[in-house]
């Protein structure tokens, strides 16, 4: 099996407004390896919820493949794309609208149990519901609660426990902590990286949070208005960005090692709207870097060292 298990190629999510044309996902590719931990990061509006929903084929792409296993999702049919969807989980960021009010626990956890045919009767579902629920820390007592009757972190760990349920290989998870208390976010994560050993799968966070990113990854992208302007090791970018959008937005950020300096770098203005974008370089209204060539041509994503590339005519 190639190294390159998830592999997106160009990927394109256009929407068209009445202001013209919204360029969600503007040319995305990533790679993601089988057991990774890759953390998306980005301001909200830059289209990671988009890329994430467009890679699950929640939303079609405009253009662009998706390689999955060996077969390219963008092009599969719906028969094929249930199938293909048991192997990849999605948890939302709110708990609070993601789980159905009149549904209990129970019914949330057993429902894709037996459409997905993982369980065949009541007996062999139950058993499977109580390792779920143990495995996000829950007890069986809680399922036959509902969700009002469970704390915010209580209902996050059913959300997981309902993504985990139908074994998926990988699992994207949008947000997953940014609804909670900072206290139940750790223990959260704990869980998280518990059943990622447990069950060995691959996790796709997409977040705003870069602390978050910096703890849960170790590969990551940075993502600008529908492009993803740097990517590598986590490590590496993160302890030295090269894009100066990176430097800017991490630079906005405090680091948890005090004795860590990043170069100083403000960045200009607002993030301009994704409909009409920017020519060239979509960065160059704010970029304090930018020259000529910026506006005219947009720069690559090209590899600066095994650990990282860059889209950026400064280091092309
Ligand atoms: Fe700045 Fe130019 Fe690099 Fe874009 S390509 S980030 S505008 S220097």
């Amino acid at each position: 099996m190639s190294k390159e298990w998830l592999q997106v190629k160009d990927l394109r999510k256009h929407f068209e407004t009445p202001k013209g044309d919204l360029r969600a996902v503007a040319g995305v590719s990533l790679k993601v390896e089988k057991g990774d931990s890759f953390g998306l990061v980005g301001e909200s509006g830059c289209g990671k919820s988009t890329l994430i929903r467009t890679v699950l084929r929640l939303l079609e792409p405009t253009s662009g493949e998706i390689l999955f296993d060996g077969k390219d999702i963008a092009k599969l049919g719906k028969t094929h794309i249930r199938r293909l969807r048991k192997k990849m989980g999605l948890v939302f960021q709110s708990p609070h609208s993601s789980l159905n009010p009149r549904m209990t626990v129970y019914d949330t956890l057993a429902r894709p149990l037996l459409i997905h045919g993982i369980t065949k009767n009541k007996r062999d579902t139950t058993i499977e519901i109580v390792k779920l629920l143990k495995l996000m820390g829950l007890q069986a007592e809680h399922m036959i609660r509902y969700p009002h009757e469970l704390s915010g972190g209580q209902k996050q760990r059913i959300a997981i426990a309902r993504a985990l349920a139908v074994n998926p290989e990988i699992v994207f998870l949008d947000e997953p902590t940014s609804a909670l208390d900072v206290s139940v976010q750790t223990k959260i994560l704990k869980l998280l990286d518990f059943a990622k050993q447990e069950k060995q799968l691959t996790y796709f966070y997409i977040s705003h949070d870069i602390n978050l990113i910096r703890v849960v990854s170790n590969k990551m992208g940075v993502m600008y208005l529908g492009k993803i302007v740097e990517i590598g090791d986590t490590g590496t970018v993160m302890a030295n960005p090269l894009h100066p959008y990176s430097v800017g937005l991490f630079e906005a950020v405090p680091d948890p090692d005090p004795d860590k300096k990043l170069p100083e770098l403000i960045l200009k203005g607002e993030v301009p709207s994704p409909v009409n974008a920017p020519s060239g370089c979509v960065f160059h209204p704010r970029c304090p870097f930018a020259w000529e060539k910026c506006e005219r041509e947009e720069p690559k994503l090209l590899k600066q060292s095994d650990q990282r590339e860059v889209a950026c005519h400064k280091y092309s």
